[in-house]
């Protein structure tokens, strides 16, 4: 049976010898790379099935590998962010380009197992041969394809599954521990920000096209809901 692999880049060495115990004990094999450079190489030559990330790397930081990464790989492959500060973490989910998930330091190496396993979960395909039609909107999730107003919206794999479980129940209030639980298939400790990071990214997509449509109506204190 193939071991999944997962690409730890991250300076810290003490990391590395702490999560390569815990992770090959759960039959994932690991490799390490202490820059972004290395990294990139690593990822060319193992091409890993989850990358961990840290943000904060000698040479190039976290978010330019980052990027360079989804260069290589598209959104094929999980990114986990580690990061010491939490106030990067709307710049870590909200770019383009961005990481699936963080975690910050110092985390606990049974949620950032039960994250990896989250993550390496979804990569999994959706059902086959789904449609979605929701006045404008048009969602393919076999495809990760969404088309608004005729034009293609480009999303992260987050914000994708966000939107297709607003437009799954057009009407219904979508709560935020719902919507945590759902799309990120874990307990997350509460931090229903997140969701609200992915919620602006995703209207911000849809104004771009249709300035004052905006189909995705906040319930203050509760959740979201797709109109109509
Ligand atoms: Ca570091």
């Amino acid at each position: 049976m193939n071991k999944e692999t997962i690409l730890l880049i991250e300076d810290e060495k003490n990391i590395f010898e702490l999560l390569k115990y815990n992770l090959q004990k759960e039959g994932f094999k690991i490799f390490w790379a202490p820059d972004g450079k290395e990294g990139l190489e690593l990822f060319s030559r193992e091409k890993p099935d989850l990358v961990l990330l840290d943000l904060m790397l000698p040479g190039l930081d976290g978010l330019e590998v980052c990027r360079r990464l989804r260069e290589k790989a598209g959104f094929s492959v999980p990114i986990i962010m580690l990061t010491a500060r939490s106030d990067e973490i709307d710049k870590i989910l909200g770019l383009e380009m961005g990481a699936d998930d963080y975690i910050t330091k110092p985390f606990s190496v049974r949620e950032l197992l039960a994250r990896i396993k989250a993550a390496l979960r979804r990569t999994q395909t959706p059902e086959k041969g789904e449609k979605i039609s929701r006045g404008f909107l048009e969602l393919i999730p076999e495809e990760f394809s969404a088309i608004f107003h005729n034009r293609e919206l480009t999303l992260t794999p987050k914000e994708f599954s966000l939107l297709y479980l607003l437009c799954k129940h057009p009407g219904k209030v979508i709560t935020r521990e719902n919507a945590l639980e759902t799309v990120w298939g874990y307990e997350y400790y509460g931090d229903t920000r997140t969701v609200d990071v992915h919620v602006r990214q995703i209207r911000q997509k849809l104004e771009q096209i249709a300035p004052d449509e905006n189909p995705i109506e906040t319930l203050r204190g509760i959740g979201y809901r797709w109109r109509g």
